[in-house]
């Protein structure tokens, strides 16, 4: 740290992504991205735009705005672009929170919530999850601070139907309800349809995970127009080339190829549920996900042991310190080879670990 840095950013701690190995024959299984390439329209539309790169991209993404809004079911004023959908859950906490307006998201979950209440000193409470690792919906009626809910949560995978959520909407007018939905399109149900009815909800999403371009950043946020137009002030008063042209265009690129999209979410469904099964045959407990990923721990052998039995077999998983969770591993579902290769290194560790 120079002797420059802002007092108020001495204390952050920023937040940690997962590994990315150069290690080789490595099975990935650790940072929720897609096992699948990008769709083949998706790279034709980025290298072709790749050759106008010496001019700015439309600060308006207007028609890829237009075609998401397509997509969701709403209209283009009620859609905003944005680099990840990191960048609209920071945007979001720029917009509605502040030293008097404090956050509030549960105290498992996406980890970079915090970091953004940090960054911008913000107040923050974490509501425990139950034993069972549940959000408890109850806890957040009437709370009065800007509320963050990852449905799918991360990284229990556990998803909270719309009408449940829609209790919490109605429960805090007053408030804006942040609804992450990263992991909807992998069994969940979206929120979106409920923009209509509260001018209090954001719901958020993103092209890392269904739609294999994790690499492009590219996410999305979905709430009635003023809503659309606070968070518009903040994305022009911070980036508004916020989507760069390669990534606009491989946008565009899978939106066209929505078989490709589904086909994949379709299998990894079928991988999650066949390794959860399997996981639970050999004792682990599962949280019962409904993302990308599957949540599990053993009771007789350690998550670290696990964590590292795998590494050691050139299998890298999710492993988190938090005492609530630390005897979990968080493990992404990747192709059925992948999947019977992270099996069957699971057996031989329990042979080993259990003798
Ligand atoms: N929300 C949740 C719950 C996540 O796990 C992630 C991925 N790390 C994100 C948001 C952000 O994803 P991206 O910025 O790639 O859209």
């Amino acid at each position: 740290m120079s002797r420059f840095l802002s007092d108020r950013l001495k204390a952050l701690e920023p937040y940690t992504p997962g590994e990315q190995p150069q290690i080789l024959n490595l099975i990935k299984l650790n940072t929720n991205e897609s096992p699948f390439p990008p769709s083949e329209k998706a790279v034709a539309n980025a290298t072709c735009e790749a050759e106008k790169l010496q001019l700015y991209p439309d600060p308006e993404c207007k028609k890829l705005t237009e075609e998401i809004a397509e997509l969701v079911g709403v209209a283009a004023d009620e859609v905003l672009v944005t680099n990840g959908s990191d960048e609209i859950l920071n945007f979001a906490f720029m917009a509605y929170c502040d030293t008097e307006n404090g956050a509030a998201f549960p105290d498992i979950t996406y980890g970079f919530y915090k970091v953004f209440a940090q960054l911008g000193s913000i107040p923050y409470i974490e509501i425990p999850l139950t034993d069972s690792l549940e959000i408890n919906l109850e806890e957040y009626k009437g709370i009065g601070k800007t509320i963050f809910i990852a449905n799918p949560n991360a990284p229990t995978g556990i998803f909270i139907e719309p009408e449940e959520i829609e209790e919490v909407i109605k429960a805090n007018p007053d408030s804006v309800v942040v609804v992450d939905e990263a992991y909807v399109d992998f069994g969940g149900r979206s929120c979106i349809p409920l923009i209509k009815k509260y001018d209090n909800l954001l719901v958020t999403q993103t092209f890392s995970k269904s739609r294999s371009m994790a690499g492009a950043r590219l996410g999305f946020g979905v709430g009635c127009k003023a809503l659309i137009q606070d968070l518009n002030t903040i994305k022009y008063s911070t980036n508004p080339y916020n989507i760069n042209r390669m990534t606009m265009a491989a946008g565009l690129g899978v939106l066209a190829d929505e078989e490709y999209t589904q086909a994949n979410c379709k299998t990894v469904c079928e991988n999650r549920e066949y390794t959860q099964k399997a996981l639970k045959e050999l004792g682990f407990d599962v949280t019962g996900s409904k993302a990308n990923f599957i949540f599990a721990k053993h009771p007789s052998v350690s998550g670290e042991k696990i964590y590292q039995g795998l590494r050691d077999r050139k299998i890298l998983v999710r492993h988190f310190s938090a005492e609530r969770i630390c005897e979990y591993n968080r493990i992404t579902v990747g192709t059925k080879n992948q999947m019977d290769a992270f099996l069957d290194a699971i057996r031989a560790i329990l042979k080993e670990e259990l003798k």
